[in-house]
């Protein structure tokens, strides 16, 4: 049977990408998985998943044309090549590899062997993210200037390799992609500058707290930020426009739009405004009939629509949507976060 598809790396998202693909998308043929634990293996079995005793078996069963690699960051540029030059295509987990050299080295080989080649970048199906990507397309606010997308926990802990420098830990790899990646896909023009600041409180391997803006050559300004360390959240996206403003505050997508009123304009006060930020006009507070509240856009996303893509592409049915070029990109503009932060100034780019 075509289309056969292997998870390599059965860990924790290895273990989702089999429970998603199972329950969600019954028109991918999950023909198994492969981890190099032994534990792992006996996880898959106990979910029902047949299991390959090595990767060479995965790579030799004709009847597999796709692997999800899901291991460990800096194991995926190897295997993808093994499987690139076995004539398998090719969906890796994100970060894709630790750097944009890497990147390109696995693109030249999807294009000599043929072979399909994305990354699972998932949060770009997430409810939030398609609202404020809506809210910046259709100009439901005028336009857009400056977004804030943060991403923040309390834990205080990077578990297991997700700490260890040499496997690709930290928090610009783990989430920092996914926000860069979706300000990528919304903003149609190309990064010139990247400012970012990382902190490593709990490990000097990893960063484990970072906040990063870019500025695009259409003048948005975007704000990237993942904490660990912080116990009062801010919104999980602010959006300023010129005719209002925007939050989600959190996962469950609470949130509003506050937009200029059209019929009432604010009138400027002819004498001096006493508020308790003291005596001042420019900050003091708005008559509330010249604005006006409105719900969050609605949005209708399935994330199961990542694979359903990827299967159809592989069988050149359909474009792909998380393409390698794009892929690219962002890993440029991670390449130009960890520059910024090691060189203590912002650095100036075309990506
Ligand atoms: P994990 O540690 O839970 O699982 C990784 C698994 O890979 C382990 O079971 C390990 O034994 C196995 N492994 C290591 N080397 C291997 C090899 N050479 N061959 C086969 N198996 C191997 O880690 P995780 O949280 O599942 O993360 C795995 C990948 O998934 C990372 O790249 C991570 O960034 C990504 N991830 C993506 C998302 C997302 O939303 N897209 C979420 C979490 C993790």
């Amino acid at each position: 049977m075509r289309n056969g598809l292997v998870i390599i790396g059965y860990g924790g998202m290895g273990e989702w990408h089999g429970y998603h693909l199972t329950h969600s998308v019954p028109e991918v043929n999950l023909k198994g998985a492969y981890d190099i634990r032994e534990e792992r293996m006996e996880v898959a079995r106990k979910n029902g998943i047949h299991t390959y005793s090595s990767y060479e078996e995965v790579l030799s069963d004709p009847e597999v044309s796709i692997v999800i690699i899901a291991t460990p960051n800096n194991f995926h540029k190897p295997l993808a090549e093994e499987a690139m030059l076995r004539g398998k295509d090719v969906i890796l987990e994100k970060p894709a590899t630790m750097n944009a050299e890497e990147f390109a080295q696995l693109m030249e080989l999807s294009k000599v062997t043929g072979r399909l080649l994305t990354t699972h970048q998932n949060r770009r199906w997430d409810a939030d993210y398609n609202i404020v990507k809506k809210i910046y397309k259709e100009r439901l606010l005028g336009d857009v200037y400056m977004l804030e997308n943060r991403v923040q926990g309390s834990r205080q802990v990077l578990n297991g390799w997700r700490g260890v420098k040499e496997n690709g830990g930290g928090m610009v790899y783990d989430w920092g992609v996914h926000l860069i990646d979706q300000y990528m896909d919304m903003i149609d023009s190309p990064v010139t500058e990247v400012y970012a600041n990382l902190f490593s409180l709990y490990t000097d391997e990893v960063d484990d707290n970072f906040k990063a803006i870019l500025r695009f050559e259409n003048k948005v300004s975007a704000l990237v930020e993942v904490a660990m360390n912080c116990f009062i959240l801010h919104p999980r996206w602010h959006v300023s426009a010129e005719n209002g403003t925007a939050i989600i505050n959190d996962w469950d997508l609470n949130g509003k739009m506050v937009a200029l009123s059209d019929d009432k304009e604010l009138i400027w006060e002819e004498k001096i405004v006493y508020t308790s930020a003291g005596p001042t006009r420019s900050m003091a507070p708005r008559p509330p009939e010249t604005t006006i509240e409105k719900p969050l856009p609605s949005v209708q996303v399935d994330s199961a629509d990542f694979y359903r893509n990827v299967l159809k592409a592989s069988n050149g049915e359909e474009e792909l949507v998380v393409k390698p070029e794009q892929t690219l990109r962002v890993l440029k503009v991670m390449d130009a976060v960890f520059q910024s932060d090691q060189l203590g100034q912002s650095i100036k780019c075309r990506i």
